[in-house]
């Protein structure tokens, strides 16, 4: 799976994502077409593979972003309050704030502060990524991950949150306690076995909880962070 949608242009590999039904919905689409991944990874770009981003961050593939953003779709209207944990090159970041604009807010923590910087950085290479910054559709933030940032604008808790980096078993408690009724977390999670799967997470209206284990997956895990 991890090669068949590469393509030579962002349109082809998302075009490609589509075919192999990796892209269903077409909001998801519209959305990953209009977000030039190019701006994201610093080496071949339309390769649906993960992608080294120093720090020890690396791009996840794009199969991976089309999966977390067809999960989460649900929760993803304009005006939606979403944090993505883990943000990295800030692409998915991106792509999520074109699904809540307008009137939505995007925020992606990072625990590295050249990270943070490169988000802001990578999104700002495009005019309508810079209107997504300056109208404060998407930010970066400096934060642990694993405690996660609260919404403060509503009030409510968060419609949708992205973790693209593994927690530990049981981690992912403390991410639940932040999101709003109903709401939804996407998140990988290492268990005993080292097998990382991802866990598909909903506060539903009455504030209950379900979990739905998903795929099994390959993520970095969520660490302290490294003494810069
Ligand atoms: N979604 C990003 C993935 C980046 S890789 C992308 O596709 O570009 C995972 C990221 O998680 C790394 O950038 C790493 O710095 C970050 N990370 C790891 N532990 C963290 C923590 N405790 N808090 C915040 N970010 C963390």
């Amino acid at each position: 799976m991890a090669w068949r949608s590469s393509g030579a242009s962002n349109q082809a590999l998302i075009e490609n994502l589509a075919a192999n039904g990796l892209i269903t919905q077409p909001r998801v689409k519209q959305a990953m077409l209009a977000v030039d991944r190019a701006h994201y990874a610093p080496r071949n770009p339309y390769q649906d593979s993960p992608q080294p981003l120093g720090h020890r961050a690396t791009i996840s593939a794009p199969h991976m972003h089309a999966a977390a953003l067809e999960s989460l779709l649900p929760y993803l209207h304009p005006g939606a309050k979403v944090l993505d944990i883990g943000s990295g090159s800030g692409y998915l970041t991106h792509v999520l704030a074109e699904l809540v604009k307008p009137g939505g807010r995007v925020v992606g923590v990072e625990h590295i502060q050249a990270l943070v910087e490169m988000g802001r950085v990578n999104v700002g290479k495009s005019a309508e990524g810079r209107g997504l910054l300056e109208m404060g559709v998407v930010g970066f933030v400096k934060g642990d991950g694993r405690v996660g940032v609260e919404e403060e604008e509503g009030g409510k808790g968060w419609d949708a949150i992205h973790v693209g980096a593994a927690a530990v078993k049981g981690g992912e408690g403390r991410l639940v306690g932040l999101l709003k009724a109903p709401g939804r977390l996407f998140i990988p999670v290492e268990e005993e076995d080292y097998a990382q799967h991802i866990y598909v997470i909903d506060k539903v209206a009455d504030g209950s909880v379900t979990r739905k284990k998903d795929m099994g997956v390959q993520y970095v895990p969520l660490t302290d962070a490294p003494t810069e």
